[in-house]
Parts: C-alpha cells; structure tokens; sequence
C-alpha cells in the first residue's frame, strides 16, 4: 500500500480527509509505514508514483499536501540513506532525481499547499519548499530546519537551493548553517512560511486560506514574500557580486572559527547557497547534489550519523532501559549550593521543574542564588524567554537552611561536599523522612555509590547521577546503579536527566566511573611528554587543533590541579600502575598552583587571558633534546592512545554498555572531536593493531601501561570496537 493518499475531498475534517470525487482539493497525504514519517526510499518510491496521478485530476482548485500523523509532518532522511551511500555517482543521481520530484509539486496546474503541524526537518523541509507555499500550524510541536550540517552534509534534495531563492541570502544561511529548529513564528517572520494558523480548527483555518490564495493564484502571498526581501541590504547581497562576496567571507570567517576547518559541510553549503542566490536553478541544484554527493560518501558525515544514533539512544532510551518516569508535579530537592547544586538547580528551573535548594551555609546560599538568577536573567536578556516565563521560572524556586519540599519530591540530589562520611550522614538524616516515590541521587564524582547506600533503610532508591561541570553546558550525565539500587531507581534517575535535557549514559559503580576514568590517562600522558622536554603550550596547541575544545594543561588547570591529584590518585589505588604520577601535579598543589581558580597552575590567568607559567621548571635529567621536536601527530598519538586502552578495558569489565555510548560520553563529557565520531570510532578507523603497536613502543620506553589484553585479541584478530565483544 501507498504510504501516499491521494484523495480528492470537498472539505477536510480530520488528518484523513474524506473521499468525493467531485471535490475541488486534491489532498496529498503523508502516512509512513514507520512509527514517525521519515524519506525512507521506499516512501520516496511511493511518493514518484502517486504524483504521476495528479494530473489525472480536472477541475481541482489546489493541491494541499499535509501528514495523517497528527503533530508530526515528517523528521527528515531516513539516516540509512545516509549511512549506506558509498558512490557518489549513484547519490548525485538520486538526489536530482529527488530534486526534480520536489520540484514537481510547485508546477501542477493549481498551486499546491503544505500545511505543516508538528516537526518538519531535513527532508521533510525541503519537500516543503518545493510546494508553491506554505501553511504552518503555531503549536509548540511546529519546528521547521535544516539539521544537515549536523550530520555532515547539506540539505540536498534541493533544500539549499529553494531556502536560498526564497528568503534571500543572508536569512537562508541561518537555516542553513546553523542547523537550527526554528519554531512556526520565526518560520513565518522570515518568509519561510506564507501564513501561520491558530492549533485549534487549523485545517478549516487553512483551507480558508488556501481557498483565496488559490483562486488569485497566490498574489497575496507573492506580494509578502516579495515586501520581506525588498530591504536594500537584501537587494545588494543577493543582487550583486560585492554583496555575496561579502557576505560569503564573512560567514565563511565565522564557520571557520566555530570548526577550525575541520568539517567540510558548513562550508560547501555556504559555497552552494552563495552560488544559488544568482545562478540559473539547474546549475545551481547540479552543484547540491555534486556537493552532497561529495560530502555524504566521507567518512565524517558517516562518524557524525554514528553520534547522533547513539545520542538518540541515550535521550530516547532503549527498550532494555530500565523503566521508569519523571511526572510534571514531580518537584526537585537540591543539597548543596556549590558550583555543582546550584548548576542543576538552574537547568531544571529552566526545564519546568520547581526547585527547593538547600544549603547549610548561607554564604553559599547568597552565591548559589545569584548565579541562578544570572543564569535566568540571561536568558531573558537574550530573548530567550519572556518576562512572564522569566518570573513563571523564578518563582518554581524556594531555598532556605531547612530541609522542606519532601512531599512533592521526586528526587533529593545532593551536591554536598566529596566526603563519604558527610554524603552518608546527610542520607541518614533523610531516610526515614523520604516519601515512597522519592529517589535519593548523589552527584559524587568518584565516590562508591554502593558504599554511600550501605545500611540506609532507602539502600534501594539510592542512585548516582554525576553531572559534569559547567552543568548548564555539558550535556552528559552518568547514571550509576549502587549494587542495591532497584531498577525502578535507576529508571527514573533517566527518566530525571532526560527531562533535564541531559543525555543520560549507565556506567558501573567502578572508580572513576567511566569518564574521569578514561580522560585521566590523557591527562597523566600530557604530563609524562612534558617531563621529557616537549613545550606544555605546544601540547595543548596540538589537542586543540586536532578538534579537543583546549589542551590538556588547559583542561587540568580549569578543573583544579588538587582535584586532579585526587582523581589520579583513587584510581591509582585502584588500578595500579597504569595510573602512576609524576611528582609534578603534587609539587605544584603544595606551591600553592592549584589552576584557574588560584589564578596560576600551568598557565597564569587573568580574566579569560591565560600565558603558559614560565616557572614551571623542567627536571634537568628529562631528555629535551629527541623529545621537543616530536611530530603533531606523535604527540596526537601520544595522548590518545592511552585512553583507547582504557576503554577497552571498560568495556571488556561492564563499566559502559557497549562502544557506542562509549564514544557518546567522550563526546559529551569531554569535547573529544565529534567528527571523529568518538574515541573508539577513531581508533577503529585508525587500525587497532597500530594503536596497539604504539601502545607496547610508548611501554618499551618507560610508559608503565601496556595494552590489555582484549585489544590486543581485538586487534590480532582484526576486530574492530563497533563490531561487539
Ligand atoms: P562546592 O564546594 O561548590 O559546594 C558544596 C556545597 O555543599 C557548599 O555550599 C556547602 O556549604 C554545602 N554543604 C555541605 N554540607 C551540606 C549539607 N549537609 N547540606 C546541604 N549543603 C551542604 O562543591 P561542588 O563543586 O558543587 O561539588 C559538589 C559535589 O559534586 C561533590 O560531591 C563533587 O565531587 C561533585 N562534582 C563536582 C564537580 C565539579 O567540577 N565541581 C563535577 C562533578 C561532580
């Protein structure tokens, strides 16, 4: 069966209008097999063929494309078109092919209509620009964009070209190259779309409008689209050379800066958007498709498609997930009003969530407040949100000395200080006074969660959530099960992060857990290269231009050089001498050097300034001269390898479930560069037998780790870390 209707109608009550052949609207409606409507080929097949049938169809007044599921009009590519592509020739040839069938629905005989309510992204977008106009449905579920760029690639199927000639240049480069999902207002404001209608009735409103727009064959519509563009800075970028020269550089200064040159995708959209503002419409739908042809087939797009599956995972969930749900009356208590608490309390005021933040000084109190109200002042200020949500959001907030708001709670956090005996005696205090559905969530960073929970009569609800700071930024959290914390726990721990807009990863209730335990030997690594010789700068210079957000000295002194000694140094008792530190880091915490937040450590800050620490004294027996002039690429390999080790070692000992949540929380705990598509992505790509080959080089001269066992079986028998255990 066609996952198209075709269905001539004289009116149109609900999401599958009703038959009558003497109707004068042509419906045309969008019904994927698949749960949501996605461009599968199969659906793209489907499409080819119903349209062969408009034609057949006299004495119609228009064509209203629409989707018979009800909030959702479609979310794009079928991402296994993108994952299977390998030929450029067959992709270049499918997306003119796709071009040409979008194209189609703008030249019937009548106009044609989308009425677009709910997502409509990627592909689902560019169907929609080929129509003759657009009607969108203002509900909070209307979000329209172009999300290519994030997957490595640009809208292909004429999307790049159509937005382009539709709302000029420099509007179009915003969808374009920022992958945003805007909502119906903006779409409508920027001439994306021609008309927005009101949720309630909006079929009956749109077929209002389409019923006078088509009859005056969209003059009114023409004319708004025409009065956007007609601004004289609109008429000298898209109408002379200067003004896309100009405007091309400057866009191209500012991706460049954002990706360092490493992704290609941002700029060839920018070339092909800046070459069809002027060009003739098949020139310019050739070089999208040459271009997408290009990019779809590299091995970037395929590494950004492999992060975003996993990421969806994790915000979905799994059906092995353990169940469990966060409700809207659910509120939140926060113990501790640190850095940490004071963080997550800001973000779930954001998400809808009330808040009790509780603290035991009100030092820390005052602080803790202050930075929630900035955080939601900034928001405002950036018309984020409006004053009322402002004062809404605010007000969800109550803080005191005293432990109150238990009733309403779905979950106690506590982000009190890093001490076992202060985190168990604070759950003591709660135990007997914590609701039934209440779950209790430690933000410890490298505490046992199955020791805190011992003896507590709540043992089961007990949970460890560990954000990762800047919380407001990162977007990981890991969710770490105690060995008697019940799944139900467990789940709603989830189901809490995911309402917080986090993307929640299990991890084992090991030191470290997972990330810390993973980054920490880049960190021990960038130390060791240090000692012999080779410039801290240089190091940090390297990471940063392989893709890292900044360096490892950087890294260790934004963190806290003490922090990073006691990290070092739990995971040094736990495992030994792989693990092993230098003096170095313990030399500079008794200096005093504890990093940014003493205003020296590597480097010496001042405001958001910071030149390496020329103090800094190398031991005069390191070996400077063979090691100061190591390649970028040794040093690349220096630092990474060791992490690649660790991992596998994770994942070989349970910590993480398999390679790709893995990558995702490298990704999203740590910055490690996404177009590589996570640490083991890379390393597989890079041939495990030369990671494992530099690993026992990198022993033979004095590094104390050498590979474990399981990639060395993985790499002997060329298995790769994606292919399972
Ligand atoms: P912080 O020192 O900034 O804040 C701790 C707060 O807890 C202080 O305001 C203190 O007054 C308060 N406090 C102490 N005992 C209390 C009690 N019984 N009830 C209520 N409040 C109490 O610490 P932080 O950096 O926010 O860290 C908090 C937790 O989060 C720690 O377990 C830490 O290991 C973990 N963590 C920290 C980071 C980070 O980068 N800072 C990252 C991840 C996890």
């Amino acid at each position: 069966m066609s996952q198209w209707k075709l269905i001539r109608s004289s009116g149109w009550d609900g999401p599958i209008p009703k038959e009558d052949p003497k109707g004068r609207w042509l419906h045309l409606v969008f019904d994927a097999e698949s749960a949501g409507n996605v461009l599968s080929l199969s659906v793209l097949e489907d499409l080819r063929s119903t349209l062969t049938r408009v034609v057949e169809h006299d004495g119609i007044q228009a064509v209203i494309v629409s989707s018979a599921k009800d909030g959702y009009f479609c979310s794009g590519a079928d991402l296994e078109i993108i994952e299977s592509a390998d030929n450029p020739d067959d992709v270049y040839r499918q997306c003119r092919e796709v071009q040409d069938m979008f194209g189609l629905l703008g030249g019937f005989h009548v106009p044609s209509f989308c009425v677009i309510d709910g997502v409509c992204l990627g592909g689902g977008l560019e169907l929609a620009l080929g129509c003759s106009s657009r009607i969108v449905v203002n509900s909070p579920k209307t979000r329209l964009g172009l999300p290519e760029v994030n997957l490595g690639i640009l809208p292909g199927f004429g999307g790049t070209v159509r937005m382009t000639r539709l709302v000029g240049l420099r509007k179009a480069l915003s969808w374009i190259l920022t992958g945003a999902r805007m909502p119906a207002k903006a779409a409508f404001k920027q001439g994306v779309a021609d008309a927005m209608i009101a949720p309630e009735g909006f079929r009956q409103s749109a077929l209002k409008i389409i019923d006078q727009q088509s009859q005056s064959q969209l003059k009114a519509f023409t004319k708004r689209r025409q009065q956007l563009k007609s601004g004289l800075l609109n008429k000298i970028v898209d109408g002379t050379p200067f003004g896309r020269n100009y405007v091309s550089k400057e866009a191209l200064k500012g991706i460049r800066k954002k990706t360092a040159g490493k992704l290609p995708a941002p700029e060839k959209a920018l070339e092909v958007a800046v070459n069809a503002a002027a060009g003739k419409l098949s020139a310019c739908l050739e070089k999208e498709a040459l271009e997408i042809s290009k990019l779809v087939t590299g091995s970037i797009s395929k590494n950004l498609v492999h992060i975003f599956k996993n990421s969806e995972r994790a915000r979905r969930g799994d059906a092995s997930d353990p169940q469990g749900a966060w409700n809207d009356s659910d509120s939140l208590v926060v113990l501790g009003a640190g850095t940490m608490g004071s963080g997550v309390a800001s973000v779930a005021l954001q998400k809808g969530v009330a808040v009790r933040l509780r603290d035991i000084s009100v030092e820390s109190l005052k602080k803790g407040l202050a930075y929630i109200g900035k955080q939601i002042h900034q928001r405002f200020r950036k018309k984020r949100m409006s004053r009322e949500q402002r004062d809404e959001t605010l007000s969800r907030l109550t803080y005191g000395k005293e432990l109150h708001g238990l009733a309403t709670a779905g979950c106690v956090l506590e982000a009190v200080v890093e001490r076992m005996d202060v985190k168990q005696s604070v759950l003591a205090d709660l135990s007997t006074r914590l609701p039934d559905k209440t779950i209790f969530a430690t933000n410890t960073s490298a505490l046992s969660v199955t020791l805190i929970q011992e003896g507590s009569p709540v043992a089961d609800r007990v949970v460890g959530l560990h954000f990762f700071n800047p919380v407001p930024l990162m977007p990981l959290v890991e969710v770490i099960p105690g060995e008697q914390t019940s799944p139900e726990t467990v789940g709603k721990a989830l189901a809490l992060a995911r309402k917080l807009g986090k993307y929640p990863v299990i991890a084992k209730d090991s030191p470290g857990f997972l990330v810390n335990r993973v980054l920490t030997p880049y960190l021990l690594a960038a130390s060791r290269l240090f000692l012999k010789g080779v410039s801290g700068a240089h190091i940090d210079e390297v990471a940063r231009r392989h893709g890292l957000p900044m360096g490892p000295f950087r890294l260790m002194d934004e963190v806290g050089l003490d922090v990073g000694v006691e990290v070092q140094q739990t995971l040094h008792s736990a495992f030994g001498d792989r693990y092993q530190a230098s003096h170095l880091l313990g030399d500079m915490v008794q200096k005093g050097w504890l990093g940014k937040k003493s205003g020296v450590g590597f480097y010496r800050h001042r405001g958001s300034q910071a030149s390496w620490n020329n103090e800094l004294q190398i031991p005069s027996n390191s070996q400077s001269g063979s090691s100061a002039k190591l390649s970028a690429e040794h040093i690349v390999h220096a630092l990474i390898d060791p992490m690649v080790d660790e991992a596998s070692r994770c994942l070989a000992e349970g910590v993480v479930s398999d390679a790709g949540m893995l990558d995702l929380a490298m990704i999203m705990g740590t910055g490690f560069p996404p177009h590589l598509g996570g640490l083991l992505k890379d390393a597989d790509q890079q041939g495990l037998n030369h990671v494992v080959d530099r690993l026992e080089k990198a022993h033979g001269a004095g590094d104390p780790r050498t590979p474990c066992p399981q990639l060395i079986q993985r790499a002997e028998s060329g298995r790769s870390f994606h292919e399972g255990i």
